[in-house]
């Protein structure tokens, strides 16, 4: 099932895209920042510390952002099938005045003032975090890692389905990857209870707020998932946003670019829709990656057929039991 070693082929998984409304602004300058605003605000135009209340942040990388409202954070964390250069996970909050902070993985770019404060926002929400992920035995029932993203879900997650384009029927396989999360979960000879829960609220025409290139759109309040073009080797994306640490709203996009299996057994260059819908529901409850090496769930990429990706493993267990 799952290989710590790279596989040509494979394809990213999804990205999770969390968009985390961040707390209040405290202690901030009382002089006037100075703004900047438009479709192309780069993250050397952040360095300046400039407010920034609307337009469209655009990384090195390409992906694109739209601003999140003052005191909130939008995040995107991609999964990208094996042998895909992964873009890494992404962190965007408005800290209001204090300008706009950047994170990708671990590394912070933006308003030094917004870096302090969020950096501190993150390290007191995950004060908790047991461990960080490091390579280990590529055995999920042996590797104990987990992450956080930082935000955790205090009501069921409603969300819709939009059937648009879809490359597979979808809704009930995706569904059962939410559910791997929930309730009473038996995995690795152990039991857990998960407080962590998701309804189906049936399909809608809405569309998802993940864009075709990876990133994350304005926050509707509607959770939807749907399917759409993605960057070459990225199988989905979540976008997540949140608000001081509790989460609002999720939407997920399931690429058209690749093959899906929905079937019990897979064969052929598919990806397994449950399996990958499994990883992208770990990010949208709150969970962030492991090392591809980890054979958990949360690892970073997938390859076709890996069914083994619809079970969590042990770290995944203690990850969603920490969190729920
Ligand atoms: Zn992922």
């Amino acid at each position: 099932m799952r290989k710590a070693s790279v596989t040509a082929g494979a394809v990213v998984l999804g990205m999770v895209v969390t968009a985390i409304v961040a707390s209040p602004v405290v202690g901030e300058r009382a002089e006037a920042a100075p703004t900047c605003r438009g479709d192309r605000i780069t993250v050397a135009d952040l360095a300046t510390g400039c407010a920034v209340s609307t337009g469209t942040v655009v990384l090195p990388d390409g992906r694109r952002f739209a601003v999140p409202a003052p005191g909130s954070t939008v995040s995107a964390l991609p999964v990208a099938a094996s042998g895909t250069a992964d873009d890494g996970d992404v962190s965007i909050t408005n800290a209001g005045r204090a300008g706009l902070a950047v994170r990708v993985d671990h590394a912070w770019t933006g308003s030094a003032a917004a870096v302090r404060q969020e950096r501190d926002a993150l390290r007191s929400r995950l004060t908790a975090t047991p461990q960080a992920a490091t390579a280990s035995k590529p055995s999920s029932c042996t590797n104990t890692t987990f992450t956080r993203l930082g935000f955790h879900w205090s009501a069921p997650v409603t969300w819709r389905y939009n059937p648009t384009g879809q490359k597979v029927s979808g809704a009930a396989t995706i569904r059962s990857g939410a559910d791997a999360w929930t309730g009473a979960i038996a995995t690795c000879g152990r039991k857990v209870t998960s407080s962590a829960s998701e309804r189906f609220a049936g399909n809608t025409t809405q569309a998802t707020g993940v864009t075709a290139a990876g990133g994350c759109g304005t926050s509707s309040g509607a959770s939807v998932v749907g399917w759409g073009s993605l960057p070459s080797g990225t199988l989905a994306v979540t976008c997540v946003w949140s608000r001081s640490g509790v989460a609002v709203e999720v939407d997920q996009r399931y690429t058209t670019g690749q093959q899906w299996n929905t079937a019990t057994t897979c064969s052929g260059p598919r990806f397994d829709l449950r399996g990958v819908a499994t990883h992208e529901w770990g990010h949208a409850f709150g969970l962030g990656h492991t090392a591809q090496n980890s054979g958990l769930v949360m690892k970073p990429a997938a390859t076709t057929c890996e069914t083994g990706q619809r079970t969590l493993g042990l770290g995944d267990l203690r990850g969603i039991d920490a969190l729920y």
